[in-house]
């Protein structure tokens, strides 16, 4: 089974340009993301005051933002009176050395591990692995991106890529104890992924987590997901290290409920998820570790208009109505964090210093849909125009918008430029020459009228 993993690092244009082409994964993309997108308007369509939930939901995050410092103190505090231990990381080295460490000092060699963005941007399976630890995905779609030597490219659904009859052949091909006759019945495929997890948690006696909360004044972690296989984590074994980036957390339990109004109805389409769990400090003999994760965050903050990402909740509705997304899938945009929030999140985390980073924000049409949907009402179209005025420009870019300039701050040298390009209108090729052939490619040079407005103005009047 060959990965999916697409060039990266290339660029989005690049990128998305070779996953269109397959028009299996845009096949798949659309079934998953229509009914997903189906289900949440629906749910969101039953609360009257969904407007007002997202409200408080933007300002209960810009409140939380603003005393970070002393909200995660609280938290640190409140976590360490429970039993529990707290380590702080700079970034994703840190964190990795971290739990490394934490996991050797209990002896063992794996780990199962509940579905976490955060680990996946730190690269911790990769990092454990350096170390000799085995760690072992236990949500069912990260099971098969791991199994299939794969990338997540969905946020919630990070095997959305695949269908089920690909599904049968990584589990046939890479699970030792698959059955023989496995079919690609959605039950059979469950089942065999049950039975091959049972097994894992059962004999795992470290697991690793993130959070999608963390609540300061009782310092209570929890975690919503639909499997059950976080709970067999977060409770079986003996000892529990959770990576959490420091943006998660909330002041207080009355805060959680409007998030766990929120965030099941926008990423599942759910009224609420199957499974929440909850747990504060050390507790029935389980060991517990908080690694609080910067990598990057505390300079997004600095930024007045991109701080707004760090309201994000993961939870893929603007994903799931992106028309960029829809099309070129998850890959292309070459970081954990695909479509519209990766577009704004991962250039600020990761700076715009690589091809990759630098074309990001521009992996969007600016429709605002991602904006109708989210939440907590991150204005995406914002940052990723403001980001655009901050990414590195070529040569004759930049020169161009200097004569732009220069045109369009005088009334004069516009009246004259709009007369000039009148008279010349019939010179006006309709692809532009050499590297500004880049532009006329994919669009139309809109056509020069006989007569501006200006002059028609003059005239009439
Ligand atoms: S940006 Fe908003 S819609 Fe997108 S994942 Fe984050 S919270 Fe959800």
């Amino acid at each position: 089974m060959s990965a999916t993993f697409i060039g990266m690092p290339g660029n989005f244009p690049k990128n998305s340009a070779q996953a269109v082409q397959n028009s299996q994964l845009r096949y798949n993309l659309r079934k998953a993301t229509h009914t997903i997108r189906g289900k949440r308007a629906s749910v969101v369509g039953e609360l009257p005051d969904w407007q007002e939930l997202r409200a408080a939901g933007k300002a209960i995050k810009d409140e939380t933002l603003r005393h970070l410092d002393r909200y995660l103190l609280q938290l640190e505090e409140a976590v360490t009176a429970a039993g529990g231990h707290v380590h702080w990381a700079r970034d994703a080295a840190e964190a990795n050395r971290i739990v490394a460490g934490l996991v050797k000092a209990t002896g063992e060699r794996e780990v199962v591990k509940v579905k976490s963005m955060a680990t996946q941007e730190i690269g911790l399976n990769e990092a454990l692995a350096a170390e000799g630890i085995t760690a072992y995905e236990t949500d069912l779609a990260e099971l098969i991106v791991q199994l299939g030597d794969d990338f997540p490219s969905h946020i919630l659904v990070p095997a959305i890529h695949r269908n089920r009859a690909e599904i049968r052949e990584i589990f046939l091909d890479r699970m030792e104890d698959a059955p023989p006759g496995l079919t690609d019945e959605p039950a059979a495929l469950a089942e065999a992924a049950r039975v091959h997890l049972r097994e894992r948690f059962l004999r795992s006696r470290v697991a690793v987590s993130g959070a999608n909360f963390m609540i300061a004044e009782t310092g209570t972690l929890v975690v919503l997901e639909s499997e059950g296989n976080g709970r067999m984590c977060l409770t079986l074994p003996e000892t529990l290290i959770s990576v959490v980036g420091i943006e998660k957390v909330l002041p207080t339990w009355r805060d959680l409920e409007v998030f766990l109004q929120l965030l099941p109805r926008s990423s599942t389409g759910e009224r609420m998820n199957p499974y929440t769990s909850t747990w504060t400090g050390s507790a029935e003999g389980q060991d517990f570790h908080l690694v609080l994760l910067d990598n990057g965050r505390t300079d997004v903050l600095a930024d007045e208009v991109g701080r707004q990402a760090l309201r994000c909740i993961r939870c893929s509705a603007c994903l799931n109505v992106c028309p960029v997304y829809e099309r070129a899938g998850g890959h292309a945009y070459g970081s954990v964090y695909p479509g519209p929030i990766g577009a704004i999140l991962t250039p600020q985390l990761r700076g715009m210093g690589s091809e990759l980073d630098a074309s990001l924000p521009y992996a969007s049409s600016l429709c605002g849909a991602c904006y109708e949907v989210c939440p907590v009402a991150i204005d995406i179209p914002e940052v990723l125009v403001d980001l655009r005025a901050k990414a590195p420009h070529g040569a004759a870019e930049r020169a161009g918008m200097r004569v732009a300039g220069w045109v369009l701050n005088d009334q004069a040298r516009l009246a004259a430029a709009q007369r000039a390009a009148t008279r010349l209108r019939g010179l006006v090729p309709r692809r532009l020459p050499g590297p500004l052939s880049a532009w006329t490619d994919t669009r139309d040079l809109p056509d020069i009228p006989e007569e501006s407005f200006r002059d028609w103005w003059e005239r009439e009047g």
